[in-house]
C-alpha cells in the first residue's frame, strides 16, 4: 500500500500542477505563479487578492509594501510570517496591478481549494474585497460588504471540520490610512485571541 502523501507532498503536486495550469489569460503573462509560502500546519491562513509587482518577479506572496505592512501586523500580534501561511485567491499578477476579476478569481479557485484541504487550517482570513467576496459566495454569507464584514468572525463547515472565517482590510489599504490601520490592528488583535481559543 503506498504511503499517505505528507502534506509537503501534496504541495509539490500542486505546485506542478499550478505550473502547467493555463485557465484563464493571466497565466501567460506571469513571470511567477505565486501559490503561497509559510507553515502547512498553520491553525490560520491569510488569502489576499493577487500578485503584484514584487511577487511576480520573486514567486512569493506578500513581499513589497502590502507584504512590509502585513509582516509587521503580525509581528505585532507575535507571530512570524513563517508560523502562518499565506496566499491569494489568484496566483498570477493581473495587468498594470488592478483586482482581480471575478471570472479570474473563478478559474483559480480549484487550485486555492486544494491548498486549504492540504492546510485544514481552523482560521481563514479573506484580505481585501476580492478575496472577502469570493468566500462570501463559497459560504453563501451574502452580499460581502468589508466595511461591515471586517473583524467579524463567522462560523462556516469545512470537509476538516468548523472553519472561522475571519475578514480583514487588506494591508494595502491601511498604508495611507490611519483610520483603517488602525481597524486592521485591532482586528488582528482579535484574530489573536481566537487563536488562543
Ligand atoms: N497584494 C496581494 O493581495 N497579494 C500579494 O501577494 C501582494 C499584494
Amino acid at each position: 500500500m503506498t504511503p499517505p502523501q505528507t502534506k509537503q507532498e501534496q504541495l509539490t503536486l500542486l505546485m506542478a500542477e499550478l505550473n502547467r495550469c493555463d485557465l484563464c489569460p493571466l497565466c501567460s503573462g506571469a513571470k511567477h505563479k505565486v501559490l503561497g509560502e509559510g507553515n502547512l500546519d498553520s491553525p490560520v491562513v491569510f488569502i489576499g487578492e493577487a500578485p503584484g509587482r514584487r511577487e511576480d518577479e520573486t514567486g512569493r506572496p506578500f513581499v513589497g509594501s502590502a507584504g512590509k505592512l502585513l509582516t509587521r501586523l503580525l509581528t505585532g500580534i507575535g507571530l512570524s510570517r513563517e508560523e502562518v501561511f499565506i496566499s491569494n485567491v489568484v496566483r498570477c499578477r493581473p495587468p498594470g496591478n488592478r483586482s482581480p476579476k471575478r471570472e479570474e478569481v473563478e478559474a483559480c479557485s480549484g487550485h486555492m481549494e486544494t491548498l486549504l484541504r492540504i492546510i485544514k487550517p481552523r482560521i481563514i482570513a479573506p484580505m481585501g474585497n476580492s478575496s472577502v467576496e469570493y468566500f462570501f459566495d463559497k459560504y453563501e454569507l451574502g452580499k460581502a460588504v468589508i466595511g461591515d464584514a471586517h473583524g467579524k468572525p463567522k462560523r462556516v463547515t469545512e470537509e476538516w471540520g468548523e472553519v472561522v472565517l475571519f475578514p480583514l482590510y487588506h494591508p494595502a489599504a491601511a498604508i495611507y490610512k490611519r483610520k483603517l490601520l488602525k481597524e486592521l490592528e485591532a482586528d488582528m488583535a482579535f484574530l489573536a485571541r481566537l487563536l488562543l481559543l
